[in-house]
């Protein structure tokens, strides 16, 4: 299964029981984690035990503080996602070791998806790239939206998990970053704005599939 549906808004129970059997993972993220707080991520995962699931914190600080952040979500998420651009010592490296201590992934956001991203952020994608490989992260977050990024990364880091964001409300069309090389695309308001999500989810799934069969050269 390629797809992982970011759900950052309600109804997230009923989006997670709807949409357990087609995706591959849930990707929660902070405008809910916030409303709702750790312990109803943990009562989530209980609907699609499962499942893959990532906790999106947007983590971007010293190690001390990342490491407190993840804390409560142990033991209700198997990933977390922090940005590579914060470096290695003093902060990525405390929370690799402490995600590391509960066997829980660690996935780093080396580009992102919005336009913005293009006159600063993703400029440092080979650095990002670089920090990934020096943690040795489990996945990296590039995006759909720039699937040339997707593919350098694919390029340097063979091994590692690409999670690309961007498809639907960003532009991006199913299929694009699987081209590319990424191993799921991430699609939160295509699907969990539709009326009927898991219609609308079962519709991305065909069409990543059509698309894959056109791009892959024998
Ligand atoms: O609704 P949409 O499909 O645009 O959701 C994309 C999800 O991926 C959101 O949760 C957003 O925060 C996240 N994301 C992103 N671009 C990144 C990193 C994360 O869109 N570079």
């Amino acid at each position: 299964m390629t797809l992982v549906a970011a759900i950052d808004r309600d109804p997230a129970e009923e989006l997670v029981s709807k949409l357990c059997r087609v995706v591959a993972g849930f990707k929660l993220g902070i405008p809910l984690l916030l409303r709702y707080g750790a312990a109803y991520a943990h009562r989530l995962r209980k609907l699609c035990r499962d499942a893959l699931w990532i906790a999106d914190l947007k983590l971007a600080d010293i190690g001390s503080t990342m490491v407190a952040s993840v804390e409560p979500l142990l033991g209700a998420v198997d990933a977390f996602i922090a940005h590579a651009v914060v470096g290695v010592e003093g902060a990525l490296d405390q929370l690799a070791n402490t995600l590391e201590e509960h066997g829980t992934k660690l996935v780093l956001v080396v580009a992102m998806s919005h336009p913005g991203a293009s006159s600063l952020y993703n400029k440092l994608v080979e650095d990002n790239i670089e920090v990934a490989r020096r943690i040795r992260a489990w996945g990296v977050v590039a995006p759909a939206t720039m699937p040339e990024l997707v593919a350098l990364v694919r390029s340097r880091l063979p091994e590692v998990k690409v999670f690309s964001p961007g498809v639907g409300a960003q532009g991006a069309k199913p299929g694009d970053a699987l081209c590319a090389g990424a191993d799921y695309e991430i699609v939160g308001r295509l699907i969990t704005s539709s009326p009927d999500p898991l219609e609308v989810a079962k519709k991305v799934l065909a069409e990543q599939k059509k698309r894959l069969e056109r791009c892959w050269k024998p």
